[in-house]
């Protein structure tokens, strides 16, 4: 594979050239991850999109709405692209997230590029090939790169450290219901989006709406918001009303920080936290060789059979794999 060649070709805006390197970074074989880091290396970081992280509980309207939002976005000449984050794709071989037939009108959009998550054991290998896969798409000159995820588990967190802005998603619901959004995820939102704001659903979606505005009031101030900010608003994915509103929100809040200097601040954050991701991953890859294994397994029974203390085998087995 020729990665100059490779390289040339999604800066043109190939997306045949795109989803080919999208396919290399996600693979683990030692040679592909070799010429992913060139490829990347290649790529430079110059171009920056907006990413836009999109997290809601299955059912939610996620994909409705990224397709109406995609559509509008693409239709004022911005150039969109879609990933994933599914924790669930290779726990259940089904996914969430994956499914083909989701936002076909977008994905038949010349400008809109759709990808599913890639399967994998691990959030944290998801979360990296996912990251990889955001830097080809800015290097391919998208304007706009949604990642969404579910709202289950750590996922929203992952995707929050990925993400210039996060949006929760969330369905209309009596006020009992707002307990239901953990506050650690509600504190991550820049933009709380309720949906479904149409037909007999109309009236619960904007005293949802309401409740969170209420709520995101309490919240402690953070330094990275402008006044007014987080906020609560309500669209109907469906109907395609109030999206333009969300865009203009988005694109307030994110010209705010970049101004204030706390867009490059929150991406600089972002690559500590994922060097540090990265060095944690290669200290556990370390202990996944069959020599590691078989230590670890032998001094757990040791352990086990009260032969030796824990914390003292736990020393004694970090020191003897790096000898
Ligand atoms: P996801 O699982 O979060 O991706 O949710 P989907 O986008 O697949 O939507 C789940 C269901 O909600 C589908 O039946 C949609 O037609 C419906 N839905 C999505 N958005 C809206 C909306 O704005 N209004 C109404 N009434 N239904 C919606």
């Amino acid at each position: 594979m020729d990665i100059t060649d490779m390289a040339q070709r999604i800066i043109a805006g190939e997306r045949r050239a795109l989803a080919r390197a999208i396919t290399l970074v996600e693979s683990a074989r030692a040679d592909h991850r070799a010429q992913a880091t060139e490829l990347l290396a290649a790529l430079g970081q110059d171009k920056q999109a907006l990413r836009i992280g999109l997290s809601g509980t299955p059912g939610v309207g996620k994909s409705t709405f990224i397709e109406s939002f995609g559509l509008m976005l693409t239709g004022q000449g911005l150039r969109v692209a879609v990933l994933a984050v599914d924790p669930s794709s290779s726990r259940s071989g089904g996914s969430i997230l994956g499914d083909k037939t989701r936002m076909d009108v977008l994905s038949r959009d010349p400008n809109a590029f759709i990808r599913p998550s890639p399967s994998q054991t691990h959030l944290g290998g998801v979360a990296r090939r996912t990251r990889e896969a955001i830097a080809l798409c800015e290097a391919a000159g998208f304007d706009v790169v949604l990642i969404e995820t579910v709202g289950v588990g750590q996922s929203e967190t992952v995707v929050a450290q990925m993400s210039d802005l996060f949006l929760l998603l969330l369905a209309p619901a009596g006020g009992d219901e707002l307990q239901g959004v953990k506050r650690g995820i509600m504190e991550m939102a820049d933009v709380i989006v309720v949906n479904k704001a149409d037909g007999d659903l109309k009236a619960t979606a904007l005293r949802t709406q309401a409740d969170y505005s209420g709520a995101l009031r309490l919240l402690r101030k953070r330094p990275q918001d402008p006044e007014g900010y987080p906020r609560a608003m309500s669209v109907s994915a469906l109907e395609e009303r109030g999206l333009p509103e969300v865009w203009e929100a988005l694109q307030t809040l994110s010209d705010w920080r970049r101004e204030n200097g706390f867009w490059d601040q929150t991406r600089a954050q972002q690559a500590r936290y994922w060097f540090e991701e990265g060095v944690k991953s290669v200290l556990l890859a370390q202990l996944e060789t069959p020599a590691a294994r078989q230590a670890l397994a032998a001094l757990s029974d040791a352990v086990a059979a009260g032969e030796q203390e824990p914390a003292a085998a736990a020393v004694a087995f970090v020191r003897d794999l790096r000898a």
